[in-house]
């Protein structure tokens, strides 16, 4: 007999609460958390559809690990410290296998950062997993997109392109020896959410923004919401070694528009240059610096080593015609 719909909540999505700001999770009509005085909550959805955020060959530890991770980013992003998540469930049938598999790499991620799984809905369809993260900060602490300003300085977390390299890996595009393959493969599954960054980051940065759909295309974001114009100097990208063995403008490609990889991009003001330099030396930080913040058109600009560089492809968008 296949598990039911409360048999499957039960078995797979009740866990004993981490945070002691959990009154009732899952298991009532709604679930019960008690927020602290004088903090800002802070929200974001996402959903995963199978065939278009994951390949229809994820294994569903994959899954569970890139939907959860995919939607830390954006509490990452915003200098949030993670609490509750909720989980909207689709699946076209019952598999137990698939379920433990499932949760097992949910668990994997939200154990971790100290997330609760606090309620959700479980219904049968096409294969789709929606979650919405919440988080705290205080109000003076938050990280926004508006706040770049006209001398900043620009920063990304981490290594650029891995995730499109990934998924080209998984698409059969490119080929590389096992180890690398695991390397970058685990990327776009398992991108790990910079929650650290973000929350070395408040007080520090002047904006902040996670790269989900591209350098250049969340880099227009924040020239956009900031009003500024972004520099970004292509030679000074983080790119991990194991992608240069690709001609110069696949790489490049990847790390501007790939999208996927879930690092920070921020800005920080010349006032907070050296407590962030200090930071990335004492290596409490992985961050690089990519280029300044300037006052000309809005937009983003890149050059590399000095001349003009443009690529046709900026970044993923649903609906794009
Ligand atoms: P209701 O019918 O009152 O909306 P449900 O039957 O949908 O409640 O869910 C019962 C309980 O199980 C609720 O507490 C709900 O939050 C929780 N729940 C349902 N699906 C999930 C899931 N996929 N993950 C975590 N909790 C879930
Ligand atoms: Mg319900």
């Amino acid at each position: 007999m296949p598990l039911t719909e409360f048999e499957i909540i039960k078995k797979y999505f009740t866990h004993q609460p981490i945070n002691s700001s959990v009154v009732t999770a899952v298991g009532d009509d709604c679930a019960i958390v008690s927020a602290v005085a004088g903090k800002r909550l802070l929200m974001s959805m996402d959903t995963l559809v199978a065939g278009r955020h994951f390949p229809e060959s994820a294994t569903p530890y994959q899954i569970g690990t890139r939907a959860l991770c995919t939607s830390l980013s954006d509490l990452a992003a915003m200098g949030a410290r993670p609490l509750w998540f909720t989980l909207g469930l689709t699946i076209p049938s019952v598999s137990e296998d698939w379920l433990r598999e499932f949760s097992r790499g949910l668990f994997s991620i939200a154990t971790p950062f100290k997330l609760d799984l606090i309620g959700g809905d479980t219904t049968q369809g096409p294969l789709s997993i929606t979650i919405q993260v919440h988080g705290e900060a205080d109000a003076e602490d938050v990280l926004k997109r508006d706040g770049a300003e006209a001398g900043d300085k620009i920063f990304v977390t981490g290594n650029l392109g891995d995730g499109a390299a990934g998924l080209a890996i998984l698409q059969n595009k490119i080929q590389r020896h096992q180890r690398e393959k695991d390397y970058l493969i685990d990327r776009f599954y398992a991108p790990m959410p910079q929650i650290d960054a973000g929350q070395a980051l408040r007080g520090l940065a002047s904006s902040a923004i996670d790269i989900s759909d591209g350098l250049l295309a969340d880099a227009e974001h924040i020239a956009v919401a900031s009003q500024v114009s972004l520099v970004i100097n292509v030679e000074q990208l983080p790119i991990h070694p194991c992608l240069k063995s690709c001609d110069q403008q696949t790489y490049l490609s990847w790390a501007l528009a790939g999208g996927d990889d879930y690092q920070l991009l921020f800005t920080v003001n010349n006032k907070q240059l050296s407590a962030v330099y200090s930071l990335i030396e004492r290596g409490e930080l992985h961050a690089t610096e990519v280029g300044r913040v300037v006052n000309t058109e809005v937009g983003v600009e890149c050059y590399l080593h000095g001349a003009a560089y443009t690529i046709e492809h900026k970044g993923y968008q649903h609906f794009a015609p």
